[in-house]
């Protein structure tokens, strides 16, 4: 794509939002991918959606510049309606806010473009794409069918395009991804070959098979292997950069795709650490199915007849909650003992046996806030390696508004917060320094969610 040069916005409105208008448009750009931006937020504020899709092939769809302006937000500006329907076709979230705490929704009603507030509340009631919270985007076809087959795995194993990511004491062997140039670091897992393990391999290490790349039957299979007492020298002898890493919280600055199989293969292996005997009669186990089943050695032992939860790895669901207050323009954020100081995030606790999701919702919100709920909306889930809980999002709307902490209780507080203070936590503006967990907590996206949809209040 040739670049044109840039073009300086012009706005005939007389009223102005900090921010409306590409910031750097006075400044050379300093690189290529800054300048496909400004061209993508200039063609969004012109209506040119040709243009702006053309772009979109080289720039993120919710790429912000340095105020926080997304393309959506200058579209909304200008009342560019094609430009928006087309964005949210590709995608891009009607809850990102810019640095003013304003949503493409607040700049379309602030500027009176009707029909643009209508395409983008339409979005906003019904997303157009189901959230995908950080660890669960695994890009691997599980293939659960291959587990059984043995020979197939030991051949697997064997062939010149495996690949392997590494385990010690539960620790992911990583590195920085040398394609981020941000700030911001960003690790990947090391992946190792089998000639690269083979003398490792031979010992007959716990080898859990991860997935196959894509659909292909001879397509590229991943495998998690637990290399604890084996010489870190000789993974360093293939990747030099790498190192084991303690894996809360700097797996959350993982490439995301590479977070989703860590996910799987950490949770994976904390159950095989932790339950290395029968439940039902104490005896050994022997691992099977390539790591996701473990059978009893006894012969006479009742977990061989029928099916038994204590044979395959678990997953412990627990709910996590934004509650709504009865007239819907504050949230419910409480504080454990355990949290960063100034640091508020939803309520959260975990299901019991015989529990269906909204008594779950209902009762923790109950006795750790006091607050009575009733409607309970499923949100979205995310799988929390730490070891193997499944997160339920869920967003509640409170019939009571009275907060009484259990003193017993890890909650040591608990308050409504406004939208706008909302926005601040959000946005680290908050007068007393309050904020909140980052974009790739669930919590955060529920509360992203009910600010993007209480944008009209
Ligand atoms: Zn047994």
């Amino acid at each position: 794509m040739r670049i044109r040069p840039l073009v300086r916005l012009s706005f005939s409105c007389s009223r102005r939002m900090s921010g409306d208008r590409p910031a750097s448009s006075a400044v050379k750009p300093s690189n290529v991918a800054t300048q496909y931006q400004e061209q993508l937020f200039d063609s969004a504020a012109k209506g040119n959606v040709e243009h702006v899709l053309t772009l979109l092939k080289a720039v993120d769809v919710d790429a912000k510049n340095d105020r926080g302006w997304t393309a959506l937000m200058f579209a909304a500006r200008n009342g560019q309606v094609s430009v928006i329907k087309s964005l949210l076709e590709q995608g891009s979230s009607v809850n990102i806010l810019n640095s003013s705490g304003q949503t493409a929704l607040d700049i379309a009603n602030f500027w009176n473009h009707s029909d643009a507030s209508s395409a983008l509340s339409d979005s906003t009631v019904v997303p157009t794409q189901e959230c995908r919270n950080y660890y669960s985007v695994n890009p691997l076809n599980r293939a659960s069918d291959r587990r059984k087959h043995p020979e197939w795995i030991d051949q697997a194993v064997k062939r010149d395009n495996t690949k392997f990511i590494v385990f010690s004491d539960l620790n992911p062997f990583l590195k920085q991804d040398p394609s981020v140039t941000s700030r911001k670091s960003k690790y990947i897992l090391c992946l190792f070959s089998y000639k690269q393990l083979a003398e490792h391999i031979a010992k007959k290490p716990l080898l859990i098979f991860l997935g196959l790349e894509t659909w292909d039957s001879e397509s590229a299979v991943w495998f998690a292997v637990d290399v604890t007492g084996y010489e870190e020298s000789k993974l360093k002898d293939v990747h030099n950069d790498g190192f084991f890493a303690n894996p809360f919280p700097l797996t959350m600055q993982m490439d995301e795709r590479h977070a989703g199989i860590f996910a799987e293969a950490r949770s994976i292996l904390t159950w095989h650490d932790r339950y290395s005997f029968c439940a039902t009669c104490g005896s050994p186990t022997v691992v099977r199915e390539a790591g996701y089943k473990r059978v009893c050695d006894n012969a006479d032992c009742r977990s061989h007849k029928g099916i038994h939860n204590t044979c395959y790895p678990r997953v412990d669901p627990s709910l996590i909650m934004l509650v709504v207050s009865p007239d819907a323009s504050r949230c419910l954020l409480g504080r454990k003992k355990s949290f960063p100081p100034k640091m508020f995030s939803c309520l959260a606790g975990f299901m019991e046996p015989g529990e269906c999701i909204e008594d779950t919702c209902r009762r923790e919100v109950e006795e750790e806030s006091g607050i009575q709920v009733g409607r309970v909306e499923y949100h979205s889930s995310q799988p929390w390696p730490f070891p193997a809980v499944l997160m339920l999002g869920c967003i509640t709307h409170a019939k009571t508004e009275t907060i009484k902490l259990d003193n017993d209780d890890e909650l040591e507080a608990a308050q409504w917060f406004t939208r706008p203070e909302v926005v601040q936590m959000i946005t680290h503006q908050h007068p007393d320094g309050l904020f909140l967990p980052p974009k790739q907590a669930i919590a955060h996206q529920l509360i992203r969610t009910w600010v993007g949809n209480t944008s009209n209040l």
